[in-house]
């Protein structure tokens, strides 16, 4: 599958793991969720562009290279707000975007609630933050918002993917990189990845 990028770091299996099963309890979780985040970002973001400087050490001068591209993430709320906090501890000074897309539990379409964005956007790169890429129409939709803003580079960092989240997606933006840590078998009639891990809002903030 073109532009799809499931991680086989160790470390990320291994936190998966933890992260499905269901006597881990909502802390744990949300420090597996941000750690995992961190680690999956490290593997986004390996080729963003670089520009080079002249630097000054202590000793002598040299050239260095640091980063050209502007970043920004999109955390799909509720479930990607989790997230964030692992990829600031790469990239501190990435904006973040506020798009807030619930699923309507009938036609499991998104729906827009809430939208808080620069007024003139200037980033070069947004990732959007969702643990789960389930039906992948709150993906489509907010790669969508995206690009009528003008955001021409887009990736996709999540945790589980269904196929046929990643199916949807791909069809309506193959252009987009999808980062995730693992793709799981299906869902179910509820859109729920299977075997999953659950509602991964509910076990974040403790609501389920
Ligand atoms: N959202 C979740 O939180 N879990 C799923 O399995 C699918 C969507």
């Amino acid at each position: 599958m073109p532009n799809i990028f499931p991680s086989i770091h160790p470390l990320v299996a291994h936190k998966v793991s933890l992260l499905r099963d269901k006597n881990t309890e909502h802390k744990k979780f949300r420090e597996l969720v941000r750690e995992i985040a961190t680690l999956l970002t490290y593997e986004a973001t390996s080729d963003l562009i670089l520009y080079q400087i002249n630097i000054d050490t202590p000793l002598a001068t040299t050239t260095g290279k640091v980063l050209s591209e502007k970043i920004c993430l999109v955390p799909i709320l509720r479930a990607g707000l989790g997230m964030v906090e692992g990829v600031w501890h790469l990239m501190p000074s990435a904006e973040v975007w506020h798009i807030g897309l619930y699923r309507d539990e009938n036609t499991l379409k998104p729906v827009e609630y809430y939208k808080k964005v620069p007024v003139e956007p200037d980033v070069s790169v947004c990732l959007i933050l969702d643990p789960m890429l389930a039906t992948g129409g709150s993906a489509v939709a907010t790669v969508d918002i995206l690009k009528h803003w003008g955001v021409r580079k887009i990736k996709f960092v999540g945790i589980l993917a269904a196929p046929q989240g990643i199916e949807n997606l791909q069809n309506h933006h193959p252009d987009v990189h999808i980062h995730i840590a693992g793709i799981d078998e299906t869902l179910n009639q509820r859109g729920y990845i299977l075997p999953g891990l659950g509602d991964a809002g509910d076990r974040q903030f403790g609501t389920g």
